[in-house]
């Protein structure tokens, strides 16, 4: 069984929630349909409860109002039947009744998430109903019944292979298998979800869970490009790349797989496939095992990244320097991306900054910090590995004219990274396209 997974895009009007059904029920075989929100609701249901959370529940009706008048267009689109159209306004009525519930009564506690969560629960259901109008075997599968977190808010992959399999088991013979991508549950069984853009994460884990033969991450470009579309110019879709690979370029900032997304599938060996809906019949790109010797893939680049230098002349001979130093990022929980070090000091850098003032404070203990804030690393991909002479000297010469604060190379077969500064982002993926690909 294959897995395919549509973004926000992918369903974003009733036209394209039928393109998919047509994608997912062509080759007659069973399929398992992983959902997002349509595009922009799941960005209305945050603000919705924003409003909420600042107690204006004037801000979130007229959230929900046109959310609710857009949707019940949708439906007049989408089904022919009275029938479907009758079924479908009842849900949307009732999930509609549900948002505005929290703002009546502003004193209880509202639950984020579970406002969150309604956009992939309104498209499954409006998709599910339209493939039984036009006569397909669908059936909705409910995410809440099998995604789970554990106590460390990480997907629990056993729990979620029990619980599909034996879900799958007590439901066999449909063609299609429909479920919510992004959201799940707690550890304490309560409504969460996977982090913004999580229904990649969704995917994979139910790919591995099943396990499926391929998973098919279905979006609204032609495949992984060798650079970042939105910021330069003549990209082009990269054909194979291998788990490592994908995984570096999804962490480091190619938004078209959460970062998340590989390591599911890397594990339990399956292949993903990035397709394009707008564009089916291009070829998109694999993510397999395989390694191609001696190739640069692809750049991408993330921001809002801070550094930190610690300058220690007691460090030279002090064993443990560098224990104490993560230990302090360890204890809240801030994670380092890249690192380089000196003879007499160290330089990290991290992209969640809400403890650094208290980070700060504490390496001031051990030697002289200095922060610098607004940054970005750029990561360039492929087969790096040090016997492949001179890719890194062509890496650094596309940045000859870009301030660089820190460089990484060697850490994995796989990047080479640079930290620079926000400002010269733009410039400097410019740069590496014009010297890597478009020669
Ligand atoms: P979905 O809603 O389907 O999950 P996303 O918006 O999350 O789609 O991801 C697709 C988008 O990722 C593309 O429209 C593209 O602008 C962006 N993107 C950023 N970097 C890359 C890249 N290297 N290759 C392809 N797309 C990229
Ligand atoms: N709907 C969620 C979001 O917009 C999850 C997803 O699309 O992957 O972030
Ligand atoms: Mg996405």
């Amino acid at each position: 069984m294959k897995v395919m997974k549509f973004g926000g895009t992918s369903v974003g009007t009733p036209e394209r929630m039928k393109n998919v059904s047509q994608l997912i029920t062509e080759s007659g075989e069973q399929t398992f349909v992983v959902l997002s929100a349509m595009s922009g609701t799941t960005n209305s249901l945050v603000e919705i409860s924003d409003y909420l959370y600042k107690k204006n529940p004037e801000g979130a009706n007229e959230v929900i109002n046109n959310l609710e008048k857009k949707y019940m267009q949708h439906v007049e689109e989408l089904f022919s039947t009275d029938e479907y159209k009758q079924k479908t306004c009842e849900f949307l009525q009732s999930e509609f009744k549900f948002l505005r519930s929290f703002t009546k009564d502003l004193f209880t506690s509202f639950e984020e998430k579970s406002i969150v969560a309604q956009g992939e629960i309104i498209s499954t259901n409006m998709v599910v109903n339209y493939l039984q109008e036009c006569g397909v075997k669908a059936i909705l599968l409910n995410a809440l019944d099998f995604m789970r977190t554990d106590k460390n808010a990480e997907p629990d992959p056993q729990y979620i292979k029990e619980k599909l399999q034996a879900i799958m088991n007590d439901n066999e013979g449909y063609q299609i298998y429909i479920t919510q991508g992004f959201i799940c549950r707690n550890a304490y069984g309560e409504i969460d979800n996977l982090q913004r853009g999580g229904s990649d994460y969704t995917a994979s884990l139910i790919g591995a869970a099943l396990p499926a033969e391929e998973i098919q991450i279905w979006t609204d470009i032609d495949g992984m490009h060798n650079n970042d579309p939105r910021i330069v110019d003549k990209t082009e879709a990269v054909r194979q790349l291998n788990f490592e690979e994908a995984a570096e370029l999804a962490y480091f900032g190619a938004k078209i797989l959460h970062p998340t997304c590989v390591q599911p599938a890397k594990y339990a060996g399956i292949p993903v496939r990035l397709k394009n809906t707008m564009d089916p019949q291009a070829e998109g790109t694999i993510i397999d095992n395989v390694i191609v010797r001696g190739k640069i893939k692809a750049v991408a680049a993330k921001d809002n990244i801070t550094a930190i230098k610690i300058k220690s002349s007691r460090m030279l001979l002090a064993t443990g320097f560098l224990r104490k130093v993560f230990e302090i990022f360890e204890s809240y929980q801030t994670p380092i991306d890249m690192i380089a070090t000196s003879e007499v000091g160290v330089s990290m850098s991290i992209d969640k900054d809400d403890h650094l003032n208290d980070i700060v404070n504490e390496l001031k203990k051990y030697g002289t910090v200095t922060v610098d804030t607004n940054m970005c690393i750029v990561c360039v991909v492929g087969d790096l590995d040090w016997s492949n002479l001179g890719f890194e000297t062509l890496a650094t010469d596309a940045m000859k004219n870009i301030p660089v604060r820190m460089i990484s190379y060697g850490g994995s077969n796989y990047n080479i990274s640079f930290l620079i500064k926000e400002s010269d982002k733009k410039r400097a993926l410019q740069n590496l396209s014009d010297v890597l690909f478009n020669k």
